[in-house]
């Protein structure tokens, strides 16, 4: 994968994290990405795992910041005991929220880490569903393919 230069914005809270410019409880960091506790956390532990490349969501980011997210998070997972073989009733979500309406407050991408110990901490999710519905599911499939087929 090539490397793409860095881009930071002078005003964002979590570009000036990266460089140390306001503190932070750092966890791990690479080349490409940065960990570190949430100021106010939803559950202990809760962490953020950021690319280092100012951008407020996830498709303004290139390929090469985002390849440590994912096998940081897993590291993450290991240090804060959330995935002991064995041990009931614990688990975790991993939550990227893009844009206002997806509550969203910081413009520069995260992925947050938050541990789900039990069912008054933690992320709460409302997810409304509808009943299957196959010939809309079916024609909304064929459109994306032919949208697929099109692109590069
Ligand atoms: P969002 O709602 O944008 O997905 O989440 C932003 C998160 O960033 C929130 O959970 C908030 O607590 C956290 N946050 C905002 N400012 C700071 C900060 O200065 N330091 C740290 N460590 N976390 C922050
Ligand atoms: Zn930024």
């Amino acid at each position: 994968m090539s490397k793409t230069a860095a881009v930071h914005d002078a005003t964002c809270i979590f570009c000036k994290i990266i460089k140390g410019e306001i503190p932070s409880f750092k966890l791990l960091e690479t080349e490409h990405a940065y960990s570190f506790l949430d100021i106010q956390p939803t559950a202990a532990g809760h962490t953020l795992i950021i690319p280092k490349y100012h951008g407020a969501k996830l498709t303004d980011i290139p390929d090469d910041y985002l390849q440590d997210v994912l096998p940081m998070t897993k590291k993450l997972v290991k240090l804060l005991d959330l995935d002991i073989v064995g041990q009931d009733g614990i688990g975790y979500n991993l939550l990227q929220n893009n844009g206002k309406i997806a509550h969203q407050e910081v413009p520069h991408v995260h992925f947050h880490l938050i541990p789900k110990r039990d069912t008054k901490t933690g992320l709460g999710v409302q997810w409304p569903t509808a009943e299957p519905d196959f010939e809309t599911l079916g024609k909304l499939h064929k459109e994306l393919l032919a949208k697929l087929e099109n692109s590069d």
